[in-house]
């Protein structure tokens, strides 16, 4: 954890926000830091006392840490110095369906097309003809859609994944940005990408197979990206902290996503704006049926549209998603996720722009 994040930025507890109040953070335990990054240590809140601990360098700011440190105690103490042969050897042991497998795959799938544009050794031929970096593509049409500036502040990029948008934001916009993530692998990953500048994953090939890609970073967003672990749904910062909030391809995987849009709203200064991507695929594991944005109740008036009901929550009226209204904005993007050298997936992902509004 940047320490220069985590000062202008001003955590409050979660625990404390649910409740209404906003109780800043303390850094309580320092026991590994250097050049200003916290590798290890606790945040805590003096007002009810939670504990939230700091672990390779991210904070785990959710609400029910201790829920999440059980679902999700495997992957926090996963060990990220595993040689290639030793650790295809366990890969072929654990198995598919493993823990370690599911780690590899998701890890392989979102590093390849987050940071794949940037390895110095060329790909096989993707089927379908994906080429990685389709995640920085779309972020770049969405920024080019926003079409007033923004107001002043930090930005926040929420399920940032593999961290590429974390940078690319931070390069193209010169705010101090900060991802969050769920997703212990992939924010670790993030993080030794967006932090340490280095990218570190096994490329799925085929089944079981994997091949280490390791390679240092260039980017010009040194100082200004960080990554952390926080719920989109209990964001731990108060009211009109970040100027603009990038979401992509995680709003239909919120396991409430009108909840997440208002948390958006919330977060936000007047007038800062949220851009979205969203390719209205829903796991029904994590998204009740009732909550998906469309994709269900086609006897109704929406027909099941996804689009009519993400409008509808970015416009004015009873499902309103806070102050957020759309701009007008929207777009189509190809994006897809490989899975291994003889598949992919592709969707056509839904970009809006949204503005918090004032008044
Ligand atoms: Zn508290």
């Amino acid at each position: 954890m940047r320490l220069s994040h985590f000062e202008k930025l001003r955590p409050v507890c979660p625990v404390c926000r649910l409740n209404g109040r906003d109780a800043p953070l303390v850094l309580s335990v320092v026991e590994a830091e250097a050049h200003g990054d916290v590798a290890s240590g606790i945040l805590g809140c003096q007002a009810c006392g939670s504990e939230f601990p700091i672990i390779d360098g991210m904070p785990i700011i959710v609400p029910e840490v201790r829920r999440f440190v059980q679902d999700n105690l495997f992957y926090l103490l996963a060990r990220s110095d595993l040689t290639p042969a030793v650790e295809s050897l366990l890969g072929d042991a654990a198995g598919p369906g493993s823990g370690l497998e599911s780690i590899r795959q998701h890890v392989s799938s979102y590093a390849w097309d987050h940071w794949g544009d940037q390895d110095p050794v060329a790909f096989p031929p993707v089927p379908g003809g994906g080429v990685p970096g389709a995640v920085s593509r779309n972020l770049t049409q969405a920024l080019d859609m926003l079409d007033d500036g923004l107001p002043d502040g930090p930005v926040l990029d929420i399920g940032c994944a593999a961290g590429r948008t974390v940078v690319d934001a931070a390069e193209r916009l010169g705010r101090d940005v900060l991802g969050i993530d769920l997703s212990v692998p992939l924010a670790r990953t993030g993080r030794q990408a967006v932090v340490g500048g280095q990218v570190d994953y096994g490329l799925r090939r085929i089944g079981l197979v994997y091949d280490r890609r390791t390679y240092p970073l260039s980017h010009g967003a040194e100082g200004r990206g960080d990554v952390w672990l926080c719920d989109a749904l209990a964001l731990p910062f108060t009211s009109g902290t970040f100027a603009l909030a990038i979401g992509m391809n995680v709003v239909d995987c919120m396991r409430d996503p009108r909840a997440g849009l208002t948390e958006i709203s919330r977060v936000l200064v007047d007038e800062g704006s949220a851009v979205l991507s969203v390719p209205f695929d829903w796991a029904g594991q994590v998204t009740p049926v009732e909550a998906w944005l469309g994709g269900h109740s086609q006897r109704s008036t929406h027909a099941g549209s996804p689009e009519a009901i993400l409008d509808l929550l970015l416009s004015e009226g009873p499902l309103a998603a806070g102050s957020l209204r759309r701009t007008g904005s929207v777009g189509e993007a190809p994006w897809h996720v490989r899975l291994h050298d003889r598949s992919c997936m592709y969707y056509s992902a839904y970009l809006v722009v949204a503005r918090k509004t004032v008044g």
